[in-house]
């Protein structure tokens, strides 16, 4: 996205639309990408999780599918400024939010995707009618962000969302199971898949994980000699 054109055209909405903070609306010393000012954006609470195996996070996650690694990117406890970023990267359609972070976070873990052999990105994918209504996958900028800044390919349009299944906000565990057993599918295509893959699951927001682990099931039962590890935008902290 960086050819002479793109960027004149970047240039000219610049002026015409000056840069503005997401969260304050003060002006941006360069462009929109940036997304907040440095002063919204020290509010933002970074994990470790890309330098530290966090066990509380695995043995959530663990309950259901034993995942390699888990990576997010924010922590998000109660009343936090992530949960704005969150709220306009998934409801405002906001696109390039998801791109950027993206693209920042794969410089961030791109030694520990590295070393962990990673060989394929999979951004989580919506059901085809939510797709038509909410416009856009809000995964799939964020995987493109990161399979930019590590050059590890993204596969899209293999993992596909069979049931179109009811926000998990106001269910407890047992109806959350309920409500995303046998969710995924994966499409009968031929892929360049080395023996021993690891793929990394993209998800936007790790609360209970049975999302991610719903998707890792279906992908196991596929290959089951296939290593997988989870992504997310943010993980929601329960002990803050
Ligand atoms: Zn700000």
């Amino acid at each position: 996205m960086n050819t002479p054109s793109w960027n004149i055209w970047r240039g000219v909405q610049d002026i015409l639309f000056p840069p503005v903070c997401l969260f304050c609306s003060e002006d941006l010393q360069y462009r929109k990408e940036e997304i907040l000012c440095p002063l919204c954006r020290a509010h933002l609470r970074y994990s470790d999780t890309h330098i530290v195996l966090h066990r509380d996070l695995m043995e959530r996650m663990n309950d259901y599918y034993s995942f390699e690694w888990v990576f997010c990117k924010y922590r998000f406890p109660n009343l936090s400024k992530v949960k704005e970023l969150i709220y306009h990267f998934k409801y405002k359609n906001l696109n390039y939010i998801g791109y950027i972070e993206g693209l920042h976070y794969g410089h961030i873990i791109q030694s520990k995707l590295l070393s962990l052999e990673i060989s394929h990105l999979i951004p989580i994918p919506i059901h085809w009618r939510k797709q038509l209504s909410r416009g856009y996958n809000q995964c799939i900028p964020l995987t493109q962000g990161l399979s930019e800044s590590t050059n590890i390919p993204m596969i899209v349009n293999w993992l596909y969302r069979k049931k179109n299944t009811k926000s998990q906000t106001k269910l407890n565990k047992t109806e959350r199971l309920q409500n995303m057993k046998n969710a995924f599918g994966l499409r009968r295509r031929n892929l360049a898949i080395t023996e021993q893959p690891h793929f990394l699951l993209i998800d936007d927001v790790l609360t209970t994980g049975i999302t991610l682990s719903e998707a890792a099931i279906c992908i196991h039962q596929r290959y089951p000699s296939a290593k997988i590890s989870a992504c997310t935008l943010a993980y929601k902290d329960y002990t803050d």
